[in-house]
């Protein structure tokens, strides 16, 4: 071997290092993580806790009902090329499992659920345990735990974010906890078209009547809606919610029939779309309970409130 020939050979060495150490850090340093999320709660949650390691999408967007969701030849084309699966689980995308195979994804699935206390009815689970912001946390440490694995590199700053995430999250718990117990028991009771708020309930005290299920996948049935509109008339429950994500028809029936009055628009399933008063999951529970206390309590949605700052 000649000088010359010693120098290409060292030249494609040189290259060949170069080419291969590039390709084992580019994934972690110059792109973001891909995630999916399947609905836009658990967008949000990634993306708080995420910051700009991740880039997150939402199958399931704003006021849109994942019950019923039909994914499309589009979502299975985001799904082949995310790096991270994050999706809330208990039945909720039962449309999931068709739409992870026709998309060819392999990678990791998180479920935001895992460890959440489940309710449950006659064995079947309530899905909707977002909708206690202690459980808001557990999803958190759940998504934290998926990008520090996803991206190591960056623990110390997921860890960080995921820690000031969860303090609003504790801070807004115990100041909606506050605002409800400052309410009469008595007049802690209302009425929305989708069994959506049963772990809100069991964790502020309110109860929450309903003519339709854990999903909205079948009709209210008539008998479900007699019964409810004669409590109304017995109990004396005004208060009906409508829901971002369903037809308010069967909800103004009620209030001509039972004698309720609308108190607004409650967020059960889906954010609000951005810009809007709901469009966070920290804002669509300040905006539910703003709502709900307006309506069945006047007086105490005028006295000065916590609130928890930025999305
Ligand atoms: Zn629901």
């Amino acid at each position: 071997m000649n000088y010359s020939h010693l120098f290409f050979a060292k030249l494609i060495l040189a290259l060949l290092v170069t080419c291969s150490t590039n390709v084992t850090a580019a994934p972690d340093q110059v792109r973001p993580l891909r995630v999916v999320a399947s609905f836009s709660i658990l967008a949000d949650l990634t993306r708080n806790i995420g910051g700009d390691v991740v880039d997150v999408a939402a199958l399931v967007g704003p006021d849109a009902d994942a019950h019923v969701f039909e994914p499309s030849p589009a979502d299975a084309r985001r799904l082949a090329q995310a790096d991270l699966v994050i999706v809330n689980g208990l039945h909720f995308e039962g449309w999931l499992a068709r739409l992870i195979t026709a998309s060819g994804y392999r990678g990791p699935i998180v479920v935001a659920t895992t460890n959440v206390n489940v309710r449950r009815g006659r064995g079947v689970p309530d899905p909707h345990a977002w909708q206690d912001l202690r459980n808001g946390r557990i999803y958190v440490e759940n998504i934290r735990a998926a990008l520090v694995n996803a991206r190591p590199a960056h623990a110390a700053s997921l860890n960080e974010r995921a820690e000031a995430y969860g303090a609003k999250l504790v801070a807004l718990d115990q100041a909606t906890r506050a605002r409800f117990t400052a309410v009469p028991a008595s007049s802690r009771r209302v009425i929305t078209l989708h069994d959506a708020f049963g772990y809100f309930g069991a964790a502020y005290g309110v109860e929450f009547l309903a003519p339709q299920g854990w999903s909205t996948d079948s009709e209210a049935s008539a008998a479900n809606v007699a019964q409810l509109i004669r409590q109304m008339r017995e109990q004396r429950v005004r208060a009906v919610f409508l829901e971002n994500i369903s037809d308010p028809r069967l909800m103004l029936r009620l209030v001509r029939e039972g004698g309720g009055v609308i108190g607004g628009t409650l967020y059960s399933d889906a954010l609000s779309p951005p810009g809007t008063a709901a469009d966070t999951y920290l804002r669509m529970f300040e905006h539910n309970t703003a709502t709900i206390i307006k309506a069945i309590a006047p007086s105490a949605a005028t006295a000065p409130r916590a609130t928890a700052g930025a999305p």
